[in-house]
């Protein structure tokens, strides 16, 4: 599978995505996890990053793309992968698609990951106090959400018009939320195979959503992705 998953800072992408790439045997790619690593061994890459991480701005578009590009030209990613945090720009959506059409391998799913400001909030200053990230300072999420809200949340656009967006309704359980992830793939699946439309709840915007479609017993789209 060649998944990617959006959403706003604190929306549970890391989370989610560890679960997914164990259940898909495949690698989890996250770009702030590989920046987070330059920046602690100090690497030129990460003296780069750190500087706009710390203000909760976005690496330049040049630099993050060089880096995925590499990153999925290795071996372990030609089956699959599932990118966490890339893309956030349409400039980066657009040289992932050249990268994917180039390869022919063109993405199977994005999905966006749906929670609202106030939980947001909750939830990445918990983090900050438990991690002390430097980016998860209260002024700097305030900016993380807004770079969100003007640099990134675009892409559901962007991937709504290809037919690619599934809305995921990210609050809840891990598990509850992994159930819904996995039955909202199971259903896309389904549409890929030339399965009706009638499952999995479309909201009628071109985007598909998960919203309870856990726990469902076994459909049709259940079965296509086994
Ligand atoms: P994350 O852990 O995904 O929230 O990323 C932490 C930080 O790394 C972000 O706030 C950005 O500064 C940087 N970063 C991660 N992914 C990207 C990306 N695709 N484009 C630009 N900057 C990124």
């Amino acid at each position: 599978m060649r998944i990617v998953l959006l959403g706003p800072p604190g929306a549970g992408k890391g989370t989610q995505a560890t679960r997914l790439a164990q259940h898909f045997e495949c690698p989890h790619v996250s770009t702030g996890d590989i920046f987070r690593a330059n920046v602690l061994e100090g690497t030129p890459l990460g003296l780069t990053a750190k500087k706009y991480m710390d203000r909760g701005d976005l690496v330049p578009d040049e630099v993050v793309i060089a880096m995925v590009m590499d990153r999925l030209g290795a071996p372990d990613c030609e089956p699959g992968f599932l990118l966490d945090g890339f893309p956030r720009t349409v400039a980066q959506a657009e040289a992932l698609d050249k990268r994917l059409a180039a390869m022919d391998n063109p993405l199977h799913a994005v999905l966006c990951f749906e929670v609202d400001d106030g939980e947001l909030f909750r939830r990445l200053a918990g983090r900050s106090a438990e991690l002390g990230r430097s980016d998860d300072g209260e002024e700097t999420i305030r900016h993380r959400l807004e770079v969100y809200a003007t640099k990134t949340r675009p892409l559901v656009d962007y991937y709504m018009h290809r037919g690619l967006l599934s809305m995921v309704d990210a609050v809840g359980h891990v598990q509850e939320v992994t159930e819904r992830i996995l039955e909202m793939l199971r259903v896309a699946a389904y549409r890929r195979n030339g399965g009706s439309k009638g499952n999995g709840g479309s909201k009628g915007n071109g985007a598909h959503s998960a919203v309870g479609a856990a726990g469902r017993s076994a459909t049709p789209a259940r079965r296509a992705l086994r």
